[in-house]
């Protein structure tokens, strides 16, 4: 792959077909890298949950027959641990299949799909769900893949935040349909918030964890947001909230599929 065609000096033909060749395979390298770096992350990402099981298991034999506070928290913490490590594999697999698959494409009514996905997650004792939802946002897409996406922005709004209220708008904007998910939590550090889309990247490695998170929720959001020529955008600030605003082209907008 270190090859490359030498440009400069040929037909003019030879020259351009050379550089597209060039273009096509500093692409494949570049996938090549993104791939062999996702797999290392990935093994070391399992291999945390694995480390965790086999100290509850030592725990467990050492003192699982006498001590039961010690018998309770392990087999907590070991059902918790396998909870994360299946959604982590379940991600992964998502991401897999995403980056060979095409899309279906159905209207899909963004209304109906944000309100059932809101109801998904109601009542929480630590949030307040407000909702502000136009009738009828539809868009040309993947129900599954857009229900994931609010589901991710969701889910990580309650996960940070402790006390306080989520906001979710929806509304076209004339030629978008807009979602947004706004949360009066713990906010992200403006040096992260470039770097929060990419795989296994995480502001507190060990909140995202004792939470179920893995690392991976938003780097799917934005390929399926991709997936539909739309765009995620982040605004938030530290201690105060963050905002997710998503946009999708809807049925009728150029940018359509
Ligand atoms: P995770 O499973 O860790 O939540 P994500 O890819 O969904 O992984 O998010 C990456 C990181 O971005 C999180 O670990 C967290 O640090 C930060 N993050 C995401 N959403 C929010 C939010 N609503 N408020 C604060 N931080 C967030």
């Amino acid at each position: 792959l270190n090859e490359r065609i030498p440009v400069p000096g040929q037909p003019y033909e030879l020259q351009q077909l050379g550089t597209k060749f060039n273009t096509l395979l500093e692409q494949i390298e570049d996938q090549f890298e993104r791939e062999k770096s996702f797999v290392a992350n990935a093994s070391h990402e399992l291999r945390t949950p694995l480390t965790s099981f086999r100290g509850h298991l030592n725990l467990l034999r050492r003192w699982g027959k006498k001590d039961l506070e010690v018998l309770d928290q392990s087999i907590h913490a070991l059902s918790e641990e396998s909870d994360r490590m299946e959604r982590m594999m379940e991600q992964m697999l998502m991401i897999a299949r995403n980056e060979h698959q095409q899309i279906r494409r159905e209207k899909v009514d963004l209304s109906i799909l944000v309100r059932e996905a809101v109801e998904q997650f109601q009542p929480r004792d630590h949030v307040k769900f407000e909702k502000h939802i136009e009738e009828q946002v539809c868009v040309d897409g993947d129900k599954d893949q857009i229900r994931q996406i609010a589901v991710i922005l969701l889910e990580n709004a309650i996960r940070y935040t402790e006390e306080g209220k989520i906001r979710i708008s929806l509304y076209d904007n004339g030629e978008k349909a807009v979602l947004q998910i706004s949360d009066t939590g713990i906010g992200i550090p403006e040096e992260d918030q470039d770097k929060i889309f990419d795989r296994f990247y995480r502001v507190d490695k060990n909140r995202s964890r004792a939470t179920g998170g893995t690392g991976l929720g938003l780097s799917i959001a934005r390929q399926l947001v991709e997936n539909h020529n739309g765009h995620i955008h982040l605004s938030s600030k530290e201690d105060e909230g963050s905002t997710f605003t998503v946009h999708l082209p809807t049925g009728d907008s150029p940018s359509a599929l």
